[in-house]
């Protein structure tokens, strides 16, 4: 039950968007700056964005050693290049939307933890330099032995070093860029649940929860961006999609910490980096896969424990330390790394499973979905 006033002025946009993370916001930047005359209105289900844009550990990467030699038994040397590539542009482009300081941006250094069983890998450190100087002209990869003393961590037979990488402050970042784009009139609605969409002639109706009023809220534009990432199923019964819990944990400030930048081991299912002090620390989905399968914001014991264990023992090995919060945030997967950029229609655009490297792609993605559609 609409009244004449809100059928009138207050249902019709040029453009909507359907989650308001990294993705559906550089898309709404990308579509307003391209059209600035034109409408463009972002729909959140949650108060907050919910689901990874700002749950991450805003690692600004490019991919790790063993990470890049796993992803090379599945796909050819120019698949692996085509995401390190998507990785590059989408960090030159946040940085080019933002600036450094507007995203916390910082290069303390990236490295990555490796075991016994993984010592293999350093062999093809000159294999992997060579293959990835097709797109940087520079080694990504060195190994950095000395630091493993120097950072106080035990069990860890190497280290390499991965030169092309940095971190971000993800809290900034999002709240910089929901600034941005509402600045350039970009329109946020948030606790709007879209529930469905339908596509007519010459428009697309966008159905939302109206909780208030016990209805439907039926909103209009010309072209529609589903930007849902792990959530795309429910609109996108057919997408090929499937939801990836990652559980994170920060401590209090560690006195006399010895080190900082941003850390990985096991093929990048664990990661770790200094933050104001703290460590946060994440991962460990490898070990419940299929429990974590899930859209549901809940901790998982066993693997909070776990990285509460690999804290202890690898990481902060003999020192004390606290717990300040847990937390959860989900990604999205599918059969390749390969993030889901098309055209659903001639008004409908996708752009969803980001995998774990969203803050690397997502503004890319973004770039790509505004290009597509116009
Ligand atoms: C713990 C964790 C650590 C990570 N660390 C890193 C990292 O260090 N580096 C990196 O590059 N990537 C990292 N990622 C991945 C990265 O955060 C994601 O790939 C990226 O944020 C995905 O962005 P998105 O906009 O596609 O999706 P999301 O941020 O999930 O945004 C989708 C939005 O859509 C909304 N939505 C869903 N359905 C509806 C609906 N029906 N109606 C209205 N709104 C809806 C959701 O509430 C959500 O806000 C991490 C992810 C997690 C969970």
């Amino acid at each position: 039950m609409l009244s004449i006033w809100e059928r009138n002025e207050l249902i019709h946009y040029d453009h909507i968007i359907i989650g308001s993370g990294i993705v559906g916001l550089t898309t709404a930047y990308y579509v307003k700056k391209k059209n600035p005359s034109k409408s463009v209105l972002v729909l959140e289900r949650g108060l907050l964005p919910t689901g990874a844009s700002t749950k991450n550990a805003g690692f600004a990467c490019m991919g790790s050693l063993t990470e890049i030699l796993d992803d090379l038994k599945i796909a050819s040397e120019e698949e692996v290049l085509e995401l390190f590539r998507l990785r590059k542009k989408g960090l030159e482009r946040l940085q080019s939307i933002l600036g450094k300081e507007k995203i916390g941006y910082q290069t303390n250094g990236s490295y990555e933890l490796i075991f016994k069983n993984e010592i293999a890998a350093l062999e093809k450190i000159d294999y992997c330099n060579q293959l990835l100087r097709k797109e940087i002209k520079q080694d990504a990869f060195r190994l950095n032995n000395s630091k493993i003393q120097e950072f106080g961590f035990n069990g860890v037979c190497a280290m390499v070093e991965n030169l092309c990488e940095g971190e971000i402050d993800t809290g900034l970042m999002m709240k910089n860029l929901i600034q941005l784009v509402s600045s350039m009139g970009v329109e946020i609605k948030t606790g709007c649940e879209v529930l469905s969409f339908n596509e007519h002639s010459n428009q697309v109706e966008i159905i939302c929860n109206n909780p208030l009023l016990n209805n439907e809220l039926i909103l209009k534009s010309n072209k529609l961006f589903i930007c849902t990432n792990a959530f795309a199923k429910k609109l996108l019964p057919q997408a090929n999609v499937t939801p990836g819990r990652g559980q994170v944990l920060i401590t209090k400030p560690i006195p006399d910490l010895k080190f900082k930048g941003i850390f990985h081991f096991e093929e990048g299912y664990y990661y770790f980096r200094e933050y104001k002090g703290c460590i946060l620390f994440g991962g460990g989905r490898n070990i419940d896969k299929q429990t974590e399968e899930t859209t549901e914001f809940a901790l998982n014991q066993a693997i909070q424990q776990s990285l509460i264990e690999k804290l202890q023992t690898i990481i902060l090995p003999n020192q004390a330390f606290e717990i300040d919060l847990q937390w959860t945030g989900i990604m999205a997967f599918g059969p390749t790394k390969k993030p889901i950029i098309e055209p659903y229609s001639d008004k409908v655009f996708v752009g969803v499973r980001m995998g774990g490297m969203g803050v690397a792609i997502g503004s890319e993605v973004g770039f790509s979905l505004a290009e597509m559609s116009s």
